[in-house]
């Protein structure tokens, strides 16, 4: 038998039998990892309530014959009460929670992904971001770390640059992943319309350090276009429709007046 630890974000939580959780973490030092929480559906004290979603955590695994580990320790460093507090902030973190659970491998290292995700998450929880440019901000970088960057520099296809595409309105093929210009632009039903004024604020949000994310200004049509655009291409690109997603547009559609779940927040 072996022990590990690390940081780690619970993403996802699933009952197993009466008694006990089978849980995935994305961790700092071993990328996701999925493990049993032997007795925590019966026992709250056994891990102190501290195993809900979005947790930030410091976690001690024991590996034995099984094909999974079994979790032994877990203390809270961070709870985003704010996020768990909140219906449409919950609804986005889902969402991102789902992307990466998607898109990492068991035991898939990635300290930039684990970075990222905190990073967003401590966003919303903290209001640094609105939630709608803080999802913009991590699904921006998310395709950045998986590699599927979308191609924002010059027509995909002629190579003629950005700046010299002509119009105000311009095409983005989705499975070539990148823009077109108007003469390379084939109406396949598979492109989207995005402003120039969009596609330069999604370039300035991937360049700049996270600490200085929060000077960013988006207008309301293209904080509206951004997420659109994001919330096809990435689904499109991972083969997959996160449920996770349809949930976040429910609620971002209701827009509840009330959206604060905790009677005390934070
Ligand atoms: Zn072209």
């Amino acid at each position: 038998m072996s022990n590990f630890s690390s940081s780690a974000i619970l993403i996802r939580r699933i009952d197993h039998g009466d008694f006990d959780l089978i849980l995935t973490f994305l961790t700092l030092e071993r990328g996701k990892v999925s493990c049993i929480a032997k007795y925590a559906k019966k026992s709250v004290k056994r891990f102190s309530g501290v195993l809900e979603l979005f947790y930030d955590l410091d976690i001690v695994c024991t590996r034995g014959k099984g094909k999974l580990p079994f979790l032994k320790e877990a203390s809270v460093r961070h709870p985003h009460m704010g996020i768990r507090c909140n219906i449409l902030k919950t609804a986005y973190a889902g969402y991102w929670a789902q992307l990466v659970d998607q898109w990492m491998e068991e035991g898939q290292k990635d300290a930039g992904m684990f970075g990222i995700f905190q990073k967003a998450l401590s966003f919303l929880d903290q209001d640094i971001l609105s939630p709608e440019v803080a999802s913009i901000f991590f699904q921006m970088k998310f395709l950045i770390i998986s590699g599927i960057y979308p191609d924002f520099v010059q027509c995909n296809q002629c190579g003629l640059s950005f700046d010299k595409i002509k119009g105000d309105k311009l095409s983005f093929d989705l499975g070539k992943g990148g823009l077109t210009c108007k003469t390379c632009t084939v109406k396949t039903g598979q492109s989207i319309t995005l402003s120039r004024g969009a596609v330069k604020q999604l370039i300035w949000i991937t360049e700049k350090p996270a600490e200085k994310i929060f000077r960013i200004r988006f207008s309301a049509q293209v904080k509206q276009e951004s997420l659109s655009f994001l919330e096809t291409f990435i689904p499109f690109h991972l083969g997959i429709r996160p449920k996770s997603l349809a949930f976040l547009q429910q609620i971002r559609e209701k827009r509840p007046l009330e959206t604060n779940i905790c009677i005390e927040n934070k």
